[in-house]
């Protein structure tokens, strides 16, 4: 393998297991400078990011290059790209220590490199440490009926919720159970974006028979976050196409969403009606009990037990996302391994007030449009453009609605961020979305999320 391949692979398998945010700071602008006699040097671009890959990442770095290559036996980074050490540099400015910690805490249990590369699932993800309440029981009893006979009860599964409430988890539990069960069967996981990266560079290389091949062969395709085929028209045929390959065999289709097939934006008709087809399971959000029920399971999973007071104050702040009550947690073990002292109700305050009140929380009218207009595929010019089409009044009158709702915007400051229109435009757009609201579910559901993101980062 060419040394840009070592880290592609890298990259790709480490991708696959931190989040989004954190691979993108620690992982933008590396690369393998050289590698020579066993030895691989990578460049960096700060010192900060060098201590963090060394010291977090590193031998999980170096397990993935040495089941790549047996010979590799050293991995070494420096900053830049010149492989003679650099001169005095600026000094790079560190996030501010609130997003740093965030960080941190993210990263407390980062689990050793378990992946398995056929399949890409995690082991770690589990029907035994997914704790089940009425706010997910139908999706995990649907997950659960498939792994006895894959490919024969629902198909495709389609489960759609929002962000950190365990459409991943479940989905690789599925995975991970079927191949306990059926250890013939192969099993794929691949998140939607890889599998459009995989669409695309299989057209530019002229090698699309071996992708189609390839995806024809799978007995239990799971495939995560499909939201992201909004738009992509040629992934998206290329996903129908194996789709109906797969199912026509009684091949197993789990799918995993943001919102219903419904509320996809440019997703096509034929694709939609599949999507529709099967099994479709929802997660709401948890309720207080199940939270502090997965709060007590993860710290017994730890070995650490709070009060129920710390439990019962997490559980209160934290309401609509599984992923940030693990990251309440992680602080306060955190600061137990350091203190080697379970915080008590006062000092898990001070601990965790700012990851309550973290500025990522707070709205701004940027940071609405800007989650509109993701939401619904669209550009931000668009969105705030004087446009009629139906795709972008829509999604402006929901925009000038939060903007109402969360701020407490003006109209006339409404009318006028929206290209400039008058105040009744904005009364008139804001009261469409509240009658409305009277009695259409999927438009609450729908404005529940882009809450939800408005308001987790
Ligand atoms: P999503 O894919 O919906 O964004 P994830 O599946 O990544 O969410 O879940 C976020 C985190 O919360 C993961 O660490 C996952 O293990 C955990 N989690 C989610 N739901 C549950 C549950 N019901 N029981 C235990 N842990 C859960
Ligand atoms: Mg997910």
């Amino acid at each position: 393998m060419v040394k840009e391949e070592l880290w592609q692979a890298v990259l790709a398998q480490v991708q696959l297991n931190i989040s989004q945010a954190n691979f993108a700071t620690w992982f933008k602008d590396t690369g393998i400078i050289s590698y020579k006699e066993g030895q691989v040097m990578i460049y960096v671009p700060n010192s900060f990011a060098k201590e963090w890959l060394e010291n977090k990442y590193g031998k999980t770095i170096f397990k993935i290059l040495y089941n790549l290559d047996k010979e590799i036996k050293e991995v070494k980074y420096t900053v830049g790209k010149s492989e003679l050490k650099v001169i005095k540099r600026p000094q790079i400015s560190l996030p501010n220590s609130g997003q740093l910690d965030r960080q941190f805490v993210g990263q407390l249990d980062f689990e050793e490199f378990k992946i398995n590369k056929e399949t890409n699932l995690n082991p770690k993800y589990t029907f035994e440490n997914f704790i089940v309440g009425p706010f997910n029981e139908l999706a995990q009893a649907a997950a659960w009926a498939i792994t006895k006979k894959p490919g024969l009860v629902y198909n495709p599964l389609f489960i759609y919720g929002g962000v950190g409430l365990g459409k991943t988890h479940l989905l690789q539990a599925i995975g991970n159970t079927i191949i306990k069960n059926f250890s013939q069967k192969k099993i794929k996981y691949i998140p939607t974006e890889k599998f459009t990266a995989g669409v695309v560079s299989s057209i530019k290389n002229h090698d699309m028979e071996n992708f189609k091949s390839k995806y024809r062969m799978i007995d239990v395709l799971i495939i995560d976050d499909v939201q992201f085929l909004a738009g992509k028209e040629k992934t998206q045929e290329e996903f129908f196409h194996t789709f109906n390959a797969l199912y026509e065999n009684n091949k197993q289709v789990i799918i995993s969403s943001d919102r219903p097939p419904k509320a996809i934006p440019a997703l096509a008709e034929r694709l939609r009606s599949r999507f529709e087809g099967g099994m479709i399971g929802d997660i709401g959000y948890p309720d207080y009990e199940t939270r502090v029920a997965i709060l007590k399971a993860k710290s017994q999973e730890k070995g650490i037990s709070f009060s129920e007071e710390v439990l019962d104050y997490i559980a209160s702040n934290i309401q609509r996302n599984i992923r940030e009550l693990e990251g309440a947690l992680n602080r306060l073990i955190a600061y137990q391994k350091i203190n080697n002292q379970i915080p008590n109700l006062e000092v898990s305050k001070t601990l965790l007030k700012n990851l309550f009140l973290s500025p990522s929380k707070i709205a701004s009218p940027k940071k609405i449009i800007q989650v509109v207009a993701e939401f619904y595929d669209l550009k931000e010019k668009e969105l705030l453009s004087s446009s009629r089409k139906k795709e972008i009044v829509r999604p402006r009158q929901i925009a000038m609605f939060l903007l109402r709702e969360e701020l407490k915007s003006s109209y006339p400051f409404i009318g006028r961020k929206f290209g400039g229109k008058d105040h009744t435009t904005a009364i008139y757009a804001c009261g469409k979305i509240v009658k409305e609201l009277e009695n259409n579910e999927n438009l609450s559901n729908e404005i529940g999320l882009i809450r939800q993101r408005i308001f987790s980062g």
